[in-house]
């Protein structure tokens, strides 16, 4: 079935981030596990490559976006090496609310890849609730003074350009929260990796802000403005999630048919049971249902048609249908499933994370119950 919403410009940009993924992403999937992430150099190849950044600089559109997502889902690297390219949420804060200095100085680098991001909002204590976070950024003379610890943040142990959520004003509680860029290398950042079980040579880090001084003029935005700022992203980010989501049971669907036409069973391969066939037939109806979504999504939101209510049932939708799909999946791999060698196994953990990071499934619910209520 033809996709929806898509040029040739799209299909080959499709192509590319393919074979890019193909050539230096998953053949080195062992190298990065030993380095606890992905390097700076895979990080300028896909800067050379064209894939960095193309949904906010004018040259792309959100789709661009969409497509790499997807494609990063469908590897079996993705399931190991966790947001790693995604982290054009961060550059659309960039360009979008950042002042010209700003963009002058870090959008060349993050478009090459020399710059590298992460967001990070979440803390030891606070995750869903993001107004109740406990770092501050207080004003002395021309400089922010930022105290506080970061946890979960993706890409956080390794990137170099750090968009900080902290209290500018903690009396004003999420009115009070303003986002802050921090070069990772500023004296008092330090950057730990959280061992995970799920996207485990990814990079989720922990970062600690001790006294760490930035000019005043590293404030994106104003001042009480990251609640704003944020809300902007949760549209791009709830599809790009929604369309990893689908590649990655898309590739599943495709890794698990090959296993039950050759592996036996009482004589009979997996695939001839009528059971497997169900279970086979409902990862399919998924997987299409979730394809129009997304495809309807990018449309809708390029229409401006697209609201938050919208992300919300996407984001629920998309991420339980990934793991509902890597589940049968695993169950029809029996034993084999459970192999850490097997890119199935590390499928089904790395699905797990969708329902949790970005906005729990509750949280989810709670936005569309908002609607309802109203
Ligand atoms: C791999 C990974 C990458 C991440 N990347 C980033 C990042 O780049 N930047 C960043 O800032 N954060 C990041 N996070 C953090 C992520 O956004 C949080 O984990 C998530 O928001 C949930 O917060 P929590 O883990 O503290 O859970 P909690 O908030 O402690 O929630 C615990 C449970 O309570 C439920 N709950 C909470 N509120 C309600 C409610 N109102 N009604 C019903 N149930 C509720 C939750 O749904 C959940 O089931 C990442 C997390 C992971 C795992």
């Amino acid at each position: 079935m033809a996709r929806m919403g898509y040029g040739e410009e799209h299909d080959a940009f499709r192509h590319t981030v393919r074979s890019f993924l193909d050539r230096e992403h998953e053949p080195h999937l062992r190298h990065y596990e030993s380095m606890g992430g992905l390097d700076h150099a895979f990080w300028k190849k896909a800067g050379a490559a064209g894939l960095l950044g193309l949904a906010h600089t004018g040259e792309g559109d959100f789709t661009y976006y969409a497509i790499m997502a997807e494609e990063l889902g469908r590897t079996a690297g993705s399931a190991t090496t966790g947001s790693s390219l995604m982290s054009d949420v961060a550059t659309y804060i960039l360009v979008g609310h950042g002042t010209e200095a700003q963009k002058e100085k870090y959008l060349p680098g993050v478009l090459t890849g020399e710059w590298t991001q992460a967001m990070p909002l979440t803390e030891p204590g606070v995750g869903s609730d993001a107004t109740a976070i406990t770092a501050t950024a207080i004003r002395d003379g021309d400089d922010y003074v930022i105290n506080g610890e970061k946890y979960f943040i993706s890409n956080g142990a390794s990137a170099n350009l750090l968009y900080v959520v902290a209290k500018t004003d903690p009396s004003k509680g999420g009115r009070g929260m303003s986002v802050i860029i921090v070069e990772a290398d500023t004296p008092g950042v330090t950057q730990a990796k959280i061992p995970m079980i799920g996207w485990r040579q990814g990079d989720t880090g922990a970062l600690n802000f001790d006294n760490v001084r930035v000019p005043a003029t590293n404030l994106v935005g104003v001042e009480g403005g990251a609640m704003k700022i944020l809300m902007d992203t949760f549209l791009e980010d709830r599809i790009q999630i929604a369309a990893r989501c689908l590649g990655a049971a898309s590739k599943a669907l495709e890794l698990t048919l090959d296993y039950v036409k050759q592996r036996k069973v009482f004589d009979q391969r997996v695939i001839d049971f009528q059971n497997s066939q169900f279970m086979l037939a409902d990862c399919r109806a998924d997987i299409r249902i979730t394809e129009t979504l997304v495809d309807t999504a990018m449309i809708r939101l390029r229409n401006k048609e697209f609201s938050f209510e919208d992300g919300a049932i996407l984001k629920l939708w998309a991420t339980q249908m990934e793991g509902r799909v890597l589940d049968r999946c695993v169950q029809l791999f029996g034993g084999a499933g459970l192999m850490d060698e097997n890119p199935i196994a590390r499928m089904w953990t790395a699905s797990r994370i969708q329902r949790i990071y970005a906005g729990t499934d509750e949280l989810q619910k709670v936005a569309i119950a908002r609607g309802l209520l109203a």
